[in-house]
């Protein structure tokens, strides 16, 4: 059995998030298209916006954190 790499809970046998990480993960996928369009927000300046504003989930902010750590170029120096 897989786990959630975020939350440890049993993962979705498709992925490596459970369903609601996953459910959270399609949610950002599909706004990001929206706030591109109206804002020319890059994929990475979008999930810095998730992770500040208040009005985002936990889910999609556990999530979008976790995208933020593994994309972080900063973190390596
Ligand atoms: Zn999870």
């Amino acid at each position: 059995m897989k786990l959630c790499t975020i939350c440890g809970r049993e993962a979705l046998r498709e992925g490596s998030l459970c369903r609601y990480h996953q459910e959270a993960l399609d949610n950002i996928h599909s706004s990001f298209e929206s706030w591109r369009k109206a804002n020319g927000l890059s994929w990475e300046e979008y999930i810095e916006v998730l992770c500040e504003i208040d009005e985002t989930g936990q889910w999609v902010r556990e999530v979008a954190e976790q995208i933020k750590s593994e994309n972080d170029p900063s973190k390596e120096t």
